[in-house]
């Protein structure tokens, strides 16, 4: 298959590496020249652990090609993806389609024969009846078919989620004659080499499948908020949330994953995908409260977290050094969209703290979004001469620190951590003052 993936960011560069991967011929297509010029040098943009060995090897084979201006990719595809940002839109939450329609219309002054048009970005339910209306208002006698395809990889294990997904979800109108069985021909072919055991595709209707990504992962960020109020109530009450955690994890109707208490969801998807539910919604007179209700209280508690640091100080954060070890929203990933850090940081500035931060991949993004920040090369100089130490983001490499180095750096053994990477007897052992979260 011939394919046009237009936006080559997190999604659309996995996946159209990916796809090059599977033995078809992609062309990466980006409107941000410097993104185009470093990977045909061969570079990354953005780090995602072995992205750079599969990108290579497909360049090198002669499936994988990047361009700016992907005019002839799209003529020539049999199915062209629209992989673009659908961020939040200022002011109302909704999310903002403007790349998307924008991608629309270039795709429908382009396409040569039958082409399936397909949305990888999370777009609200009737997004692509509304790409069906502008490429058909353009091209009454184009042949082609509108199908919606979210995306499920997380970043960080990505390449992994692409090739051994849970699920493919495909949502194609009609599928049982004329284009819509034509695209669900192109889609299966697409996706063949997940198909040599038990098929993983699941074909719904186009606003089935548009609203499936936004339930999953309105339950996701849903899930997390639960375990992080249990966290809360284990504290005021003398419990252990990981215990709590486990106990009802074992319970396979509930499932263990996404069950660890931190300082509230951030990321590029959850915290504009729940919005932009709530507003969906909310227009269509059937209100998620749930929803909303998480929305609420993840801000909050995002925005809470300096108390934390603030109590670890005797309650006074003026003329403070803070050691600030991750700033990602995650680890495995140099992603800050939403991450907790752009919250805590500022208000840590905004008391009178200083900050000296250090996050493996992530500092140079960082850079853009925090300023007053002392950015250090590694852990042990962030937290030299700190008062206090504050693991935000839980890379590996903090979950093996050498504490008697973190002691030495620091003028008082304090640490908070935000993800429970140590266990608190072990640390009260050691002589630190410690807390984590929801364990008494
Ligand atoms: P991103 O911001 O990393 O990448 C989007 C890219 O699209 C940018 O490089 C931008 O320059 C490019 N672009 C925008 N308009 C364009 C146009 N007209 N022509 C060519 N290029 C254009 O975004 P992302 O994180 O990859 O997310 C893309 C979509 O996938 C979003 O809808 C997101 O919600 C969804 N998604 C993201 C993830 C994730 O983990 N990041 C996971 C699942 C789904």
């Amino acid at each position: 298959m011939r394919v046009a993936m237009i936006g080559t960011g997190y999604v659309g560069l996995v996946s159209g590496a990916c796809f090059a991967d599977f033995g078809h011929e992609v062309t990466c297509i980006d409107k941000d020249a410097s993104k185009i010029e470093r990977l045909e040098r061969g570079e990354m943009p953005i780090f995602e652990p072995g992205l750079d060995d599969l990108v290579a090897a497909n360049v090198r084979d002669g499936r994988l090609t990047f361009a700016l201006d992907g005019s002839e990719a799209i003529r020539n595809a049999d199915a062209v993806f629209i992989g673009v940002g659908t961020p939040s839109r200022r002011g109302d939450g909704h999310a903002d389609l403007s790349y998307v329609y924008a991608a629309a219309e270039e795709i429908a002054g382009l396409i040569e024969g039958f082409t399936v048009i397909v949305t990888k970005s999370t777009v609200p339910v009737g997004t692509g009846d509304e790409i069906e209306r502008i490429v058909r208002e353009r091209r009454p006698d184009a042949e082609f078919a509108v199908v919606s395809n979210p995306e499920f990889l997380r970043e960080g294990a990505a390449i992994g989620d692409f090739k051994r997904p849970d699920r493919v979800v495909i949502g194609i109108n009609n599928m049982d004659d004329g284009v819509g069985a034509r695209a669900r021909t192109v889609m299966t072919e697409m996706y063949r080499p997940l198909n040599l055991n038990e098929s993983p595709l699941l074909f719904v209707g186009r606003r089935t499948s548009e609203l499936i990504k936004y339930a999953a992962n309105a339950f996701l960020a849903m899930k997390i908020t639960f375990i992080n109020e249990m966290a809360d109530l284990c504290e005021a009450v003398g419990a252990d949330v990981q215990q709590v955690a486990r106990g009802i994890g074992l319970d396979n109707r509930i499932g263990s994953k996404f069950l660890h208490a931190g300082p509230g969801y951030g990321g590029s998807c959850f915290p504009k995908d729940t919005l932009a539910l709530v507003r969906t919604a909310t227009d269509a007179g059937s209100p998620v409260r749930l929803v909303e209700t998480t929305v609420e209280v993840n801000d909050a508690r995002k925005k809470a977290m300096v108390e934390r640091v603030r109590a670890a100080v005797d309650g006074d954060l003026a003329g403070k050094t803070v050691g600030v070890l991750g700033l990602t929203f995650k680890p495995n990933t140099d992603d800050m969209r939403d991450s907790p850090a752009l919250d805590l940081v500022p208000a840590l500035i905004a008391a009178g703290a200083r900050v000296q931060a250090f996050d493996p991949e992530g500092m140079h993004e960082a850079g853009k979004l925090l300023s007053g920040v002392d950015f250090r090369d590694g852990p042990y100089d962030a937290l030299d001469g700190a008062d206090v130490a504050v693991i935000v983001t839980e890379w590996d490499q903090f979950r093996a620190l050498d504490l008697d180095r973190v002691r030495t750096a620091l003028t008082a053994p304090v640490l908070v951590d935000l993800r429970n990477v140590y266990r608190p007897e072990e640390m009260r052992a050691r002589g630190f003052r410690y807390s984590s979260i929801g364990r008494g």
